[in-house]
């Protein structure tokens, strides 16, 4: 009768998340979606805790679940008050490394469990039953499976547990190095033969899968190895990653962490767990192929590392001429009596936190009569859908909202683009240099413009680490400042118009 009930639980919480995933799409409803999928998964997590059982057991150990969970949820709820809004790509980034912790843990127990059990595969867990009853389905309906259907399902579920095991693991890794590079604890570094030593790993990875379930038997001393080896692809597949294409990396781990949960819900028949990480891995999958479709990267470059960076042998061009600085009054002037508007936000605007200054301006220079929109590249800020949320959370409405394509038709008949903290996504080099990093990726094209007002505090260079020719060019004037004050006093002037 629990089971029953528990299967029930689970089909809720898998229509919460169903529903929440939904609700994520549209900024107006995104923060009660996140609300309603979290109590999804609270249900699933006590259902599972109370419920449970197996050959009439429950789950025991309450001191320590409860334990865990209240340490958890102690550090997690103090680190997510405590964050910054700019330092949220790097926590979301931690948070997905841990999840991938977790599920490399419970591949490593239920690894230790077969090898505790019995020194051969001996089928008792939930997933080789679940597989044999998937397997007597085409079997004629055979209620007792066959020898061969054990023997099939048991190395099936030995690769579940290892397959769980590494991309877990590379997930963990990978996520703490992307972390710490987001932190600018670390840089880009490779090595040479990156890409051979890479693909080395991942076939050694591979090859150790083959050889520990061809082995018929568990041995914890074997698994440390693939442990080993994944831990080194974790960290020297994110490690040489260039500045700009990070984002593409994020949203790949995301995506892994999602995979491994899968395993993990399928070795305990749980279906919330698989749901779950059915859809974190469906939706990181599909990001990352937007954002290599964003970047013009490949996918295959992604997985075998190196790429972005600085390009071995070549020098990124040099970047001359001189810039050319504009006074608060002419900005507010040329603000005020143009016709069309687009705003171009970046980092700095988050850095700043100029985003409701920012709505403000717009109200005001819509109220005179001028149309103003948003430029949106996708790798924009530190996370994918920075920007979006950036500007949802100071209610700008979402059909003012460009995408990359059509804002770069619209540039060319725009009077005034302002670059609010952007840097790397409006950089030509990206179409002009080909040694330069960036090379290839694609930018909002605001040198098309009529005029160009560069609001940045001084002459630091982007994420990517580049110079950008945009701030020297002929249409383009500078309006020094921290975002914010700069957004406040321009205001001021446009309104004393
Ligand atoms: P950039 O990082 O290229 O540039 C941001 C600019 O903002 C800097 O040049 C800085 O110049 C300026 N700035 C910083 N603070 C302020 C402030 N308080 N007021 C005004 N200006 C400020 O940002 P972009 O958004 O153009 O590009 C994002 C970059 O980050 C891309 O390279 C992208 O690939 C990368 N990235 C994106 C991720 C994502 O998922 N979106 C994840 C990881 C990396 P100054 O200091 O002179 O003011």
């Amino acid at each position: 009768m629990g089971v029953h009930i528990l299967h029930f639980i689970y089909l809720i919480s898998s229509i919460t998340f169903i529903l929440g995933l939904k609700m994520l799409s549209n900024p107006k409803t995104a923060q009660k979606g996140n609300l309603i999928a979290a109590a999804g998964m609270v249900l699933g997590i006590f259902a599972t805790i109370f419920l449970y059982e197996k050959d009439g057991e429950h789950l025991g150990n309450f001191v320590w679940i409860f334990g865990g969970m209240a340490i958890g949820t102690i550090i997690g709820t103090m680190m997510a008050k405590k964050v910054k809004m700019t330092a949220m790509p790097q926590m979301v980034s931690f948070f997905n490394g841990m999840g991938g912790a977790c599920a490399a843990i419970i591949s490593i127990v239920e690894y230790n469990r077969l090898a505790i059990n019995n020194t051969s595969f001996d089928g008792t867990s939930v997933g080789v039953e679940a597989i044999g009853k998937l397997m007597s389905l085409f079997n004629g309906g055979a209620t007792t499976p066959t020898p061969a259907m054990d023997s099939i399902s048991m190395h099936l579920e030995v690769l579940a547990i290892l397959l769980g095991l590494i991309i877990g693991t590379v997930s963990f890794t990978g996520s703490i190095i992307a972390y710490l590079k987001l932190e600018g604890k670390i840089g880009d570094k490779s090595l040479p033969g990156q890409q051979i030593i890479n693909i080395g790993l991942l076939l050694g990875m591979l090859v150790l899968i083959g050889w520990l379930i061809s082995l018929g038997y568990a041995d914890m001393g074997y698994i440390s190895i693939l442990i080993g080896v994944a831990v080194l692809y974790g960290v020297l597949f994110v490690l040489p990653i260039g500045g700009a294409d990070m984002p593409v990396v994020i949203s790949l781990l995301n995506s892994f962490t999602g995979m491994a949960a899968v395993f993990g819900g399928f070795l305990y028949n749980n279906q919330a767990m698989l749901t779950g990480g059915i859809f974190v891995g469906s939706a990181g999958t599909i990001l990352t192929i937007l954002m290599c479709k964003a970047m013009n990267r490949s996918l295959t470059n992604v997985i075998i590392g190196s790429f972005g960076g600085n390009k071995a042998g070549s020098e990124a061009r040099e970047v001359g001429g001189s810039i050319k600085e504009i006074s608060m009054n002419d900005a507010a002037v040329l603000s005020f009596y143009s016709q069309k508007v687009i705003i171009v936000p970046g980092y700095g605007l988050a850095v700043a936190q100029a985003q409701h200054t920012c709505h403000e301006f717009e109200k005001t220079l819509e109220a005179n009569g001028v149309s103003v929109k948003y430029a949106i590249h996708p790798v924009a800020g530190r996370m994918p859908g920075h920007m979006n949320v950036l500007l949802a959370e100071a209610d700008v409405q979402y059909d003012k909202l460009l995408e990359m394509e059509q804002a770069n038709e619209e540039l060319a008949t725009t009077d005034l683009v302002l670059v609010i903290g952007a840097n790397d996504v409006v950089n030509p080099a990206a179409k002009n240099d080909p040694a330069s990093p960036i090379y290839g990726m694609p930018i909002l094209e605001v040198e098309q413009a009529k005029n160009i007002i560069i609001l940045k505090r001084g002459m630091a260079k982007g994420y990517a680490g580049i110079e950008n020719e945009l701030f020297y060019a002929d249409n383009t004037r500078m309006l020094f400042g921290d975002a914010k004050t700069t957004l406040q006093n321009l205001l001021t002037e446009v309104k004393s118009l």
